[in-house]
């Protein structure tokens, strides 16, 4: 299961520069070589294409993908910058939060969110963190647990089921690899639902 269609649209550093808000969006985040990378270009079937978020330069800016999903109609994927290069909580290093709050806050087509947590690290004083300022701003969440295959089969439901109860979460975390394409279905359908809320 893969997209129809999915380019990339541009990067972005100031709202100025984003592309007009016609198209419900749902936006990456995660804390760096969590493998949103990976995941994005997984889930669309277009190795590469969210290699653009790590050319130096565009880390720190948002990439916009325009997607047309397996079912429904087009949307934009929003590849944020991933935090936690640093080593105090949220590891919110002075240009990352206003870039992304002013992301956050202000953009009316943002449908939700997907977190993305490292299934051996599970969630972390900046996933809680960042969970607390999300709830704050209303903006619904999808936790994706990344790299599930690095876990033993019998290791992965409980992990998930881990990081639902750290985070408080209304919802099971979706297992996702891309190694395997474990998760690809599952994540298209919570993809789907969030984007049409
Ligand atoms: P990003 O920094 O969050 O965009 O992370 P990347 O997608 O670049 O992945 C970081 C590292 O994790 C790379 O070495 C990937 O090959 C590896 N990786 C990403 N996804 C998976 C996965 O599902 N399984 C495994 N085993 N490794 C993965």
């Amino acid at each position: 299961m893969k997209a129809k269609q999915a380019t990339f649209t541009i990067s972005t550093a100031k709202p100025g520069q984003q592309p007009p808000a016609t198209l419900p969006e749902i936006a990456f985040a995660g804390r760096s070589n969590v493998g949103k990378s990976s995941l994005i270009n997984t889930l669309v079937g277009v190795s590469g294409l969210a290699k653009t978020s790590r050319t130096p330069g565009r880390t720190r800016l948002l990439n916009w993908f325009h997607v047309e999903p397996p079912r429904g109609k087009p949307l934009y994927f929003v590849d944020l910058p991933g935090y936690g290069y640093a080593k105090v909580p949220l590891s919110m290093r002075d240009s990352w939060r206003p870039l992304i709050e002013g992301y956050l806050r202000d953009r009316p087509t943002l449908r939700g969110l997907a977190l993305l947590i490292d299934a051996r690290r599970g969630a972390e004083d900046e996933e809680l963190d960042f969970m607390a300022w999300l709830a704050e701003l209303g903006i619904p969440v999808l936790t994706v647990v990344t790299k599930a295959d690095k876990l033993g089969k019998s290791k992965r439901k409980p992990a998930a089921q881990a990081i639902k109860r750290a985070l408080g979460l209304d919802h099971q975390p979706i297992l996702f690899s891309a190694l395997s394409g474990e998760g690809i279905a599952d994540l298209w359908r919570a993809i789907g639902k969030l984007a049409t809320k």
